[in-house]
C-alpha cells in the first residue's frame, strides 16, 4: 500500500506532459483546451489505478503518459453527432435518423449554406418574400391541394394546426385514433399543449358516423382523423370515412384536419407494399387539411408538411406559433429538391434512398448477399460462422407497421466472442456499426447498407472479430 501511495509523487505533472514532444506536435492541430483536459482526466485515472491494490501498476514515464493523452485528445475531438452504418434493415430508423437524403437535397443543402440565398426575397418583385413559396407549389402539384406551407416537424404542425382551428374551443377525435407515436407524442397531450378540448367519440374498435354527429356541438371547432400510421385494429372494427367526415362537418361549417403520419406520395402497392392512403387520396375526401412528416416515407428531411384548402391555410400561417415552429432554410433546401423528384415518380423511385430501399426486389437482395458473402468470409476468416438465410426487414418510423419485407440476408455468428460483446464494439467502431440479433446470431441486411459503406463494415468487422 505505502509503496503504491508512493508513486503518487512520480506521476507526471501536467506542465511535464504538455511539454514532451508528442503533446507539441498534437497541440500544433488540436485545442489546448481538449490537451489539457485529456492530460488531467489521463492523470486523475493513473491516480486510481495506484490507489486501487487490485490494478496493476500502470507505467509512469511522460513519454508513456503523453501517448494516452493523445488518444484520449482522439476520443475527446471525434464529434458526437456522426455517421452510422446502418444494418438493421429498419428503413425509417428515428434512433438513427430516420430518411436518408438523395443527392440533390445534399446538393441543394450545400448550395444555400454556403453564403446567402432567397430564403425570405422574392427576386422578381425585388421586396421582401416569404419561405414557405419555395415548396407551396410543388407541395400541391404532388397532392392536388390548393394551398400548402411547412414547419419544423409533423407534430409541430399538428400543434399548429390544432391551435389555430380550434383553439380555446373542442375538437373531436374517434376513441380508436387516439394515437401515441414514440412516447413524447400523444394525440391527448397534444390537444392540450394547443389549447384544445379533447371530446372523444365512439370506442376504440368502432366509432359510427352518427357517433361525430351527435356529439357536435356549439362549442366543436374541428374534427380531427389521425391515421394509425404505427399500430392497427383488426376484426371486428369500423371507422368513419374522409368523405363522410367531411360531409357532417360542412354542415356545421367547422373544417376536418388528418394527421397522416407519414407523407406517401406515390403508391407503393406494386411493390408487395400494404396499402397506405396517399396523400393525394386523403384530400380527395373533401377534408379541409392533412398534415405529414418529411422524413418517414417521403424520405426527405425533417419536416411538417400542411396542404389542403385556402382559406384554412391563410388561418393556420397567420398564428403566431407558425413562427416558432418555422422550417430552417437548410431543410427547406432538402425538401424542395426532394419534392421535385417526385415530379417523375419513376425518378423519385430511383433516386430517394427510402424509395429505393422499399421497392428493391428480392432477387437484387439476393444478388447484394450472394456478392458481400464471399468478401465477408475473406475479410474474417474461420473466425466467424457466415450463412446467407432469409429475413424480414421492416419500415420503422412508425409507418406501414405491418409491412413485411423479406429478404436476403447474412447471419454471422463469432467464433470467439460473444454477440453482446461483438454488438458492443461495433459501436465503438469509427464508423460505428448498427445491426440486429435475430435468433442468436448478427444480422447484416444488405438492405439499409450504402454500397459506399461496405469496405467500412468489412474493416469494422475484422477490427472486432479477428
Ligand atoms: C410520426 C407521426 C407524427 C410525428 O411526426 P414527426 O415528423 O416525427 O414530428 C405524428 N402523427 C403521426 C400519425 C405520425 O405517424
Amino acid at each position: 500500500m505505502s509503496d503504491r501511495r508512493a508513486l503518487l509523487r512520480t506521476l507526471p505533472a501536467i506542465d511535464k506532459l504538455l511539454a514532451t514532444t508528442l503533446l507539441k506536435e498534437l497541440a500544433k492541430d488540436q485545442p489546448h483546451l481538449l490537451i489539457v483536459e485529456a492530460a488531467q482526466q489521463t492523470v486523475d485515472y493513473l491516480r486510481c489505478q495506484l490507489l486501487n491494490e487490485k490494478a496493476a501498476l500502470p507505467v509512469l514515464d511522460p513519454e508513456t503518459v503523453a501517448a494516452q493523452v493523445c488518444a484520449r485528445v482522439a476520443e475527446l475531438a471525434t464529434p458526437s453527432l456522426r455517421k452510422v452504418i446502418n444494418v438493421t434493415g429498419t428503413l425509417l430508423h428515428t434512433n438513427l435518423g430516420r430518411a436518408p437524403l438523395c443527392c440533390d437535397a445534399l446538393q441543394a443543402i450545400t448550395s444555400v449554406a454556403r453564403g446567402y440565398s432567397n430564403l425570405e426575397y422574392d427576386l422578381n418583385a425585388g421586396q421582401r418574400g416569404k419561405r414557405f413559396t419555395h415548396v407551396e407549389e410543388l407541395i400541391c402539384k404532388l397532392t392536388g391541394g390548393e394551398a400548402a406551407t411547412v414547419v419544423n416537424n409533423n407534430a409541430g404542425a399538428v400543434m399548429l394546426c390544432l391551435a389555430a382551428l380550434a383553439g380555446g374551443r373542442s375538437a373531436l377525435v374517434s376513441r380508436g385514433e387516439l394515437i401515441e407515436i414514440g412516447g413524447s407524442f400523444r394525440i391527448p397531450d397534444i390537444m392540450a399543449a394547443s389549447g384544445v378540448k379533447l371530446v372523444e367519440v365512439g370506442t376504440t374498435n368502432k366509432t359510427h358516423l352518427k357517433d361525430y354527429a351527435e356529439t357536435i356541438n356549439a362549442e366543436t371547432a374541428l374534427i380531427l382523423k389521425v391515421h394509425t400510421s404505427n399500430y392497427r385494429i383488426l376484426g371486428f372494427t369500423e371507422a368513419v370515412s374522409g368523405e363522410a367526415l367531411a360531409e357532417l362537418a360542412h354542415q356545421h361549417d367547422i373544417p376536418v384536419l388528418e394527421d397522416l403520419g407519414s407523407g406517401l406520395l406515390i403508391d407503393l402497392t406494386a411493390y408487395g407494399l400494404p396499402k397506405e392512403p396517399t396523400v393525394r387520396e386523403a384530400l380527395k375526401t373533401g377534408i379541409d387539411l392533412v398534415t405529414f412528416s418529411g422524413d418517414k416515407l417521403l424520405g426527405g428531411p425533417q419536416a411538417g408538411i400542411i396542404v389542403g384548402t385556402r382559406k384554412v391555410i391563410d388561418k393556420v400561417r397567420k398564428h403566431p406559433m407558425a413562427r416558432a415552429l418555422r422550417i430552417d432554410k437548410l431543410t427547406l433546401a432538402a425538401l424542395e429538391a426532394t419534392l421535385r423528384l417526385y415530379l417523375d415518380p419513376q425518378k423519385a423511385l430511383n433516386e430517394i434512398p427510402t424509395l429505393r430501399m422499399l421497392s428493391i426486389s428480392n432477387q437484387e437482395l439476393q444478388k447484394r448477399c450472394e456478392k458481400l458473402l464471399p468478401k465477408l468470409q475473406d475479410a474474417l476468416g474461420d473466425t466467424a460462422e457466415l450463412n446467407l438465410c432469409e429475413a424480414s426487414a421492416t419500415v420503422g418510423g412508425g409507418a406501414l407497421p405491418l409491412a413485411e419485407l423479406p429478404g436476403g440476408v447474412i447471419c454471422l455468428v463469432s467464433k470467439k466472442i460473444s454477440l453482446n460483446e461483438m454488438t458492443n464494439r461495433l459501436r465503438r467502431c469509427d464508423p460505428p456499426v448498427v445491426g440486429r440479433i435475430q435468433d442468436n446470431q448478427f444480422i447484416i441486411d444488405p438492405r439499409t447498407l450504402n454500397n459506399e459503406d461496405e469496405q467500412s463494415l468489412l474493416q469494422a468487422l475484422r477490427e472486432v472479430l479477428i
